[in-house]
């Protein structure tokens, strides 16, 4: 018996990195997971291969987000992808977790409108609508989390812009948490510091010592180590808290 037996979750870009993490830990919980991911079809399958074989249930859904007709896309995959394994169509769990960021970032000077609108519909206007869109099937005592980055308490140039877009998320939270405790439905941020994403330069020796520097453990996070506190908010224990802001860095943001 698992703690998420007969829940549903939908886990947006959960193709890799630590959404693939956070799809496997609920997965595992015992939710039935969707595995949404843009593009890479082939690490999709590779994730919901993984969980079937470790026992859970899962199924991948196709939608790239920040395109027009993006929700109707994943919404409309969702409920075909659900028809296959259940007779619910219902989301107890969704978790905001797709995003892009420049992988150097962008100097302040170099922001140009087409990079900040692409941001902004990619992580935060994505996120917003498919909440929206979500809330029409979520039930009472559903769960949904949003991942920010510490980067909205912490200053580095370069990712103005996307930083941005993770404190437009922060608000997600913030408002709709009001918003749907009538309904017992909690939301809540979750801000990892700089995390092992299976991206080539945590492979770095070199990188990796020096990115691992920033947290008070003098190490990068795990993308488990991130999907342990989803699993908490979206579990039984997480009931009583909403519109919390919580510190996933290793103690980044303590200075
Ligand atoms: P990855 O780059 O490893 O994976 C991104 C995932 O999002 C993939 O599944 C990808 O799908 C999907 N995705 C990206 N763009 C789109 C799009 N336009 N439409 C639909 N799906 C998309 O990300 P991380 O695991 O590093 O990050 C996950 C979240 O955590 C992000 O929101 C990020 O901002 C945040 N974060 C990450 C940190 C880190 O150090 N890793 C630090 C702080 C926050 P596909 O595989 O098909 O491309």
């Amino acid at each position: 018996m698992g703690v998420l037996d007969n829940k549903i979750a939908l886990v947006t870009g959960a193709s890799r990195g630590i959404g693939k993490a956070i799809a496997e830990r609920l997965a595992r919980d015992g939710a039935l997971v969707a595995v949404h991911y843009a593009s890479n079809s082939e690490a999709a399958e590779k994730t919901v291969a993984g969980i079937v074989e470790s026992g859970g249930s899962a199924f991948a859904v196709q939608a790239e987000l920040g395109v027009p007709g993006d929700v109707d896309t994943l919404f409309d995959r969702l409920r075909a992808g659900l028809a296959e394994h259940t007779d619910r169509y219902e989301l107890d769990i969704l978790v905001n977790n797709a995003g892009e960021q420049t992988a150097a970032g962008l100097a302040p000077e170099d922001i140009t409108p087409e990079a900040f609108d692409r941001l902004f519909a990619v992580n935060a206007k994505a996120p917003l609508f498919i909440t929206q869109r979500a809330l029409t099937i979520v039930p009472e005592g559903g769960r949904i989390i949003n991942i920010s980055s510490g980067l909205t308490r912490f200053a580095v140039p370069e990712q103005l812009a996307y930083s941005m877009t993770k404190g437009a998320l922060e608000q997600i939270t913030l408002h709709y948490a009001r918003h749907l405790a009538p309904r017992g439905i909690t939301i809540n941020t979750v801000a990892p510091g700089i995390t092992d994403n299976g991206s080539p330069v945590f492979s770095i020796p070199e990188a990796r010592e020096q990115m691992g520097r920033l947290s008070a453990f003098k190490r990068v996070g795990t993308a488990e180590e991130i999907a342990g506190v989803v699993a908490f908010l979206a579990g039984p224990d997480g009931g009583w808290t909403t519109g919390a802001f919580i510190d996933a860095t290793g103690g980044t943001l303590l200075g």
